[in-house]
């Protein structure tokens, strides 16, 4: 899917379901990756007022911000979701974004999250050498088997927790509806995954 693809898909989400964060997160990525710096944090903005919990939103907020030539207000946002992501024990994007404002020459707050010990029984199987979620950041809780057949499964079996796992059938369930998605066609199919890997951040794995 080119860019202008990107950005029309979710630009139809995000006015189909104008409530969901998720539509206006991937909008907001894809004009950012697109350049336009402007529509981008007017869309990650609203993501993050109807989620401020959000942590993946600040960092790509912010980014958007510097990339406008606005390092104080990206400071600003990085430095509230550097907060956000500890409360919520969201390692990876709180030490990405703490790092940003490290190379900023920026203060980064003080960390709470105290990692948590061993797996989780309740959420998945047991720790993997080297397993960390590509959403959420923690080290536990994979899942026992690999969701469907392929490649993609195979990649969301290696890096992606239970938990996260969950969460996206819930979201992918309203992609699907909202969006009218027919995934017996190559191109519902296309949407959903693309839908997928923007959710469970796996576009790097
Ligand atoms: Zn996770």
């Amino acid at each position: 899917m080119d860019l202008d693809q990107r950005i029309q898909q979710f630009k139809q989400m995000a006015e189909a379901d104008p409530d969901n964060e998720l539509g206006h997160f991937s909008l907001g990525k894809a004009y950012l990756d697109a350049g336009r710096f402007d529509d981008a944090v007017g869309s990650l903005t609203r993501a993050l007022d109807l989620n401020p919990s959000m942590s993946k939103g600040y960092q790509v907020l912010g980014d958007a911000f510097d990339r406008a030539g606005k390092r104080a207000k990206a400071i600003e946002v990085m430095t509230k979701g550097v907060t956000v992501a500890d409360e919520q024990g969201e390692r990876m994007p709180r030490d990405a974004m703490a790092n940003v404002l490290r190379d900023w020459g920026a203060p980064v707050p003080t960390f709470k999250a105290v990692d948590r010990p061993g797996p989780d029984a309740d959420t998945g199987g047991a720790a993997a050498p080297g397993f960390q979620c590509s959403r959420c950041g923690r080290p536990d809780g994979p899942l026992a088997k690999r969701p469907f057949k392929g490649p993609l499964g195979e990649k969301i079996l290696a890096n992606v927790c239970a938990g996260c796992w969950k969460e996206w059938i819930g979201m992918g369930t309203k992609v699907i509806n909202e969006l009218g998605l027919v995934l017996s066609s190559p191109a519902g199919q296309q949407a959903y995954d693309q839908y997928l890997i923007e959710f469970l951040q796996l576009e790097d794995r």
